[in-house]
C-alpha cells in the first residue's frame, strides 16, 4: 500500500464516520462507522449509490447537522445531465481542495503563483469594469473574465485585455480556449505578443483534434483538469505522461453499470466519493458522466490510477442572430433560476433555427409563465432580440434515443 493510498483510506474513514454520525440521510442507514482501514472499503460498498434526483428531492437531509447554515457557500451546476444540482461547502473545505489543485498547477508551471492569470468565471458578483466589456474584475494577479459572450468581437476584446495585462496563464473551458485560438490564428501580431506558460481546461470534454488545434496556436500544452462543481477535482493530467490521474487527495472514484460495480478497465458510470467535504458529503454519488479506470503504470511515476472520461460535458455554443454564447451560460442561467426559487428538476434546450429554441422543463411548481418569460428574456439578451423561445413543462424528461440526457442539443448547426 503506498502513501497516497493510505492517505486516501484515512480520509475516506473520516468522511464516512462523520456522515454516519451527523448527516441525517446517512444516519438513517444505520451503518456502524468503520474503525479500521481494512473495514473501510467494505463499509463504503454497503452504501447504495445516490443520483442527483435522490439528493435534490431530499436536499436538507444530505447536510451535516454540525455545520452552521450561514457558513455554507452554495453553488449550483447542471453538469452534463440537465439536472440542476445545489451543492454546499464551507470556505475552509473549498480552500483545502484548491490547495491541492494549486500544487498540481505548480508541478506544471513552477512560477504559476506569480503569473498573471486570466481566469474565466461564471459568477457575476465580481467587479465589472465597464470600459472593458467581458472583464469582470482584477484581484491580485488574477483577471476574471466572462465565458459567456464568445462572438468574434467579444473574444477579440478579451484577447486585447489579456495582452494589456500581460497574461501568462489561462483557466478556461474548451469552448473558450477554442475561440481564443481562432481569434489568435487570425491575428498573428496578437499571437506573437502573448506567451503562455500554463493553460488549464476546466472540465469540458477535450477531443484530440481540439487539443492539437488549440495547443498549436497558443504555443502551450493544455493541462486537463476533470472536475465538477459538486466536489471540484476528480482527476488532473500529469505533465510527464499526459494522462488524467485520479485526484486521490480529493476523490474516491468507482465505475458502475446500473447497480453493479465494475472492475478496472470496464467502462460505465462514474461514481464519486468526496474526501474533503463534511458539510455536505458526497458518498457514492452518480455524477452522470461515463468513463473507465486504469491501474497500469504511467510513465510519469504517479501511482494513482488514471481515468478515461468518455461522456463528459461537451463544449458547445448557442449561436444566435447577434452573438455566440458558450453553453456554460445556459447551465449558469438555470442555476440562477433555481436560486430565485424555481424548483427545476431537469431541463433541456434544443436549438432548431438561428433564432428558435425549444426549452423543456421538468417542473411541477407554480409561476410557470414567469419562469418561461425570465428564461426567454435571458436568451434574448444574450443571443439577440429576435430570438423566440418556446417553453414546455413536463413531469419527467426522458433521455434521448441515444440514452443520453444532454442539457443542450443543437439541431440547427449553422456553418
Ligand atoms: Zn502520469
Amino acid at each position: 500500500m503506498n502513501d497516497a493510498h493510505l492517505l486516501h483510506v484515512t480520509k475516506l474513514r473520516r468522511v464516512l464516520a462523520h456522515a454516519f454520525e451527523h448527516v441525517p440521510y446517512y444516519q438513517d442507514l444505520g451503518v456502524v462507522p468503520p474503525t479500521t482501514g481494512a473495514e473501510i472499503l467494505g463499509t463504503l460498498e454497503s452504501i447504495t449509490p445516490v443520483n442527483k434526483l435522490d439528493i435534490q428531492s431530499d436536499w436538507e437531509r444530505f447536510l451535516s447537522t454540525t455545520t452552521a447554515p450561514d457558513s455554507l457557500v452554495i453553488e449550483r451546476t447542471s453538469g452534463s445531465t440537465g439536472i440542476p444540482m445545489t451543492c454546499a461547502k464551507t470556505l475552509e473545505e473549498r480552500a483545502r481542495i484548491m490547495l491541492n489543485t494549486w500544487r498540481w498547477r505548480q508541478a506544471w508551471s513552477p512560477t504559476i503563483t506569480g503569473d498573471t492569470i486570466a481566469s474565466f468565471h461564471v459568477e457575476r458578483s465580481l467587479v465589472v469594469r465597464p470600459q472593458e466589456p467581458g472583464v469582470r474584475g482584477i484581484r491580485d494577479n488574477v483577471m476574471f473574465l466572462s465565458p459567456f459572450d464568445l462572438s468574434d468581437a467579444a473574444v477579440d476584446s478579451l484577447v486585447d485585455a489579456m495582452m494589456y495585462q500581460g497574461v501568462q496563464s489561462i483557466f478556461a473551458w474548451t469552448s473558450v480556449l477554442e475561440r481564443i485560438a481562432i481569434t489568435l490564428q487570425n491575428a498573428p501580431e496578437k499571437k506573437s505578443a502573448l506567451k503562455f506558460q500554463f493553460i488549464e481546461n476546466l472540465g469540458e470534454a477535450l477531443s484530440r483534434s481540439q487539443r492539437d488545434d488549440i495547443e498549436r496556436v497558443l504555443g502551450c500544452r493544455i493541462a486537463d483538469h476533470y472536475g465538477c462543481r459538486e466536489i471540484y477535482s476528480i482527476a488532473r493530467e500529469c505533465r510527464g505522461g499526459g494522462r488524467l490521474h485520479v485526484a486521490s487527495d480529493n476523490a474516491y472514484v468507482e465505475i458502475f453499470n446500473g447497480d453493479q460495480k465494475l472492475r478496472c478497465g470496464e467502462e460505465g458510470e462514474i461514481v464519486l466519493t468526496s474526501l474533503n467535504q463534511f458539510a455536505m458529503p458526497f458518498i457514492r454519488y452518480r455524477l452522470g458522466d461515463l468513463g473507465k479506470i486504469n491501474v497500469d503504470k504511467c510513465s510519469c511515476g504517479n501511482t494513482n490510477p488514471t481515468i478515461e472520461v468518455s461522456g463528459a460535458r461537451k463544449s458547445d455554443y448557442l449561436i444566435g442572430p447577434q452573438r455566440r454564447v458558450s453553453v456554460v451560460f445556459l447551465n449558469w442561467q438555470i442555476g440562477q433560476l433555481v436560486r430565485a426559487g424555481y424548483d427545476i428538476v431537469q431541463f433541456r434546450v434544443v436549438q432548431t433555427a438561428i433564432d428558435k429554441f425549444d426549452a423543456t422543463f421538468a417542473y411541477r411548481g407554480e409561476h410557470r409563465d414567469q419562469l418561461a418569460e425570465t428564461f426567454s428574456r435571458s436568451l434574448r439578451e444574450q443571443l439577440g432580440e429576435t430570438v423566440v423561445v418556446r417553453c414546455v413543462f413536463v413531469d419527467y424528461l426522458p433521455p434521448l434515443p441515444s440514452g443520453k440526457s444532454p442539457s443542450f442539443v443543437n439541431k440547427h448547426s449553422p456553418t
